[in-house]
């Protein structure tokens, strides 16, 4: 999420939890009613797929390419071939001539633990009201929605106070028990005494519920690190500022969390162990700081001065810059009376261009989760294209770029032979416009078909 903690804010939730979930119950309804389970179409998938695409677009060809089957046997690619063959008589032809066939999208930043954040009340009362084990349920509900939409590879950047939940979603979807997107997990983040929510409760009650593991000091934070691993994170995750606030030239400033002593054992501990580090950072000294320290990812960067942006593009240190829950928070958080966040998406924006002109690697993400799941996470692609993308770098941010950045090149981002079969389909042309991926109409992971037109 975005921390809307660390301001203060009136109590006002702008939606009524029991509204909002039983909106997410009818369109969960929809695709999980259409499609088989993981399970039951695994035992009865045929020997071979062939989805027969009218237009294919790949990251390897500048132009989309056009009436081609994809050849899928289990749960990989077999090959990719001019549609003209005769078919095996055991195969199964899925018709996707008039439709648009691309790599299944990956977010490389979400939040299955969490159903929304506009307001600290929001949080709040997820952290002290639900009990871990529902928010789970409620977390596979927004594994299925992200499926759903096209994501078939998410990066899930730390529970919110769940524990090690999103563990289990991960194992859970792995062994078909439920529907969901392969994952990458963060566990629990880390960050500083005093820096995360909750905050501000009685002092004389001792253990508050946290939306991250505190730890303080070089040695602590090893720990912490050691322990998350332990339990099964494929990142570490690290919040590296708050209190933010817009100067007179534009520049988003900050208060750092972490010494420099403690963020560079919190990174060297993970690489240490072969695991990398996300960051989210905000303004300009947490963004340095995380430059500095070599962390893998920088997430939001509302605000990146431009000797960073040159180091980031030198050391290939990704940039993840959800743009949309920006928008999408701002309004909320100003009418409860933190007007820094509106002010933040002009230079959010301002920022996202200067990175793209920096060379520096963009990768897609967005926060889904610090909005609700009802809402189509595609919405980020029209907002990197109006900030400068073509819809084919936006598209590419989204699948092969953001395949290297979570390290499963080998795996997924492209439509290849070896490959994990996980394709998506649109009725459009999403070159010409973009806002055809909110319009995902066909889903297969791992050769099994979740929704299709
Ligand atoms: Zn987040």
């Amino acid at each position: 999420m975005i921390s809307s903690h660390r301001m203060w804010l009136a109590a006002v939730a702008l939606v009524a939890l029991s509204g909002m979930m039983s909106a997410e119950r009818r369109s969960a309804g929809q695709p999980r009613a259409a499609v088989p389970t993981q399970a039951s179409a695994a035992q009865k998938a045929p020997p071979m797929t062939i989805l027969r695409c009218g237009t294919l677009l790949d990251e390897r060809t500048e132009q989309p390419l056009h009436n081609l089957d994809v050849v899928i046997e289990g749960e990989n690619i077999k090959q990719v071939e001019a549609a003209t063959r005769s078919v095996p008589q055991s195969a199964t032809v899925i018709d996707l001539s008039h439709e648009t066939c691309l790599p299944g999208l990956i977010d490389t930043h979400t939040h299955t633990l969490l159903t929304g954040d506009v307001t600290e009340e929001d949080y709040n009362r997820q952290i002290l009201q639900e009990s871990d084990a529902y928010r789970a349920i409620v977390a596979t509900q927004a594994a299925r929605l992200a499926l759903g939409y096209g994501f078939t590879t998410i990066r899930d950047l730390e529970t919110e106070g769940a524990g090690y939940a999103d563990v289990d979603l991960k194992h859970a979807i792995e062994r078909g028990i439920t529907e969901g997107p392969r994952m990458r997990v963060a566990t629990r983040a880390l960050d500083v005494t005093g820096a995360y929510p909750v905050l501000g409760f009685r002092w004389d009650w001792p253990d508050w519920p946290h939306g991250v593991q505190v730890c303080d000091g070089a040695d602590q934070c090893r720990t912490a690190v050691r322990e998350q691993i332990s339990k099964g994170a494929d990142w570490i995750k690290t919040y590296l500022d708050g209190g933010y606030r817009v100067t007179g030239n534009g520049v988003v400033e900050d208060r750092p969390t972490f010494t420099m002593d403690e963020l560079n054992a919190i990174v060297d501990e993970a690489h240490r162990e072969n695991h990398p580090v996300a960051s989210h950072a905000i303004g300009i000294n947490g963004v340095h700081n995380g430059v500095m320290a070599g962390v893998n990812s920088i997430e939001h960067g509302m605000y990146i001065a431009p000797d960073d942006l040159k180091m980031m593009a030198q050391k290939g240190i990704y940039y993840v810059p959800t743009l949309f829950v920006g928008e999408y928070v701002a309004q909320g958080r100003a009418a409860a009376g933190a007007k820094v966040w509106e002010q933040m998406v002009s230079i959010h924006g301002d920022t996202f261009k200067r990175a793209l002109n920096a060379g520096v690697k963009i990768a897609f993400g967005t926060d889904a989760g610090g909005f609700p799941w009802t809402v189509d996470p595609a919405q980020e692609f029209p907002l990197m294209v109006k900030y400068g993308m073509t819809p084919a770098q936006a598209i590419r941010s989204a699948t092969a770029a953001a395949a290297e950045l979570l390290g499963m090149r080998d795996k997924v981002g492209t439509i290849e032979a070896g490959k994990y079969a996980d394709i998506v389909a649109v009725p459009g042309d999403p070159l010409r416009d973009v806002t055809e991926l909110e319009k995902v109409n066909f889903v297969m992971k791992g050769g099994v078909v979740y929704k299709r037109p």
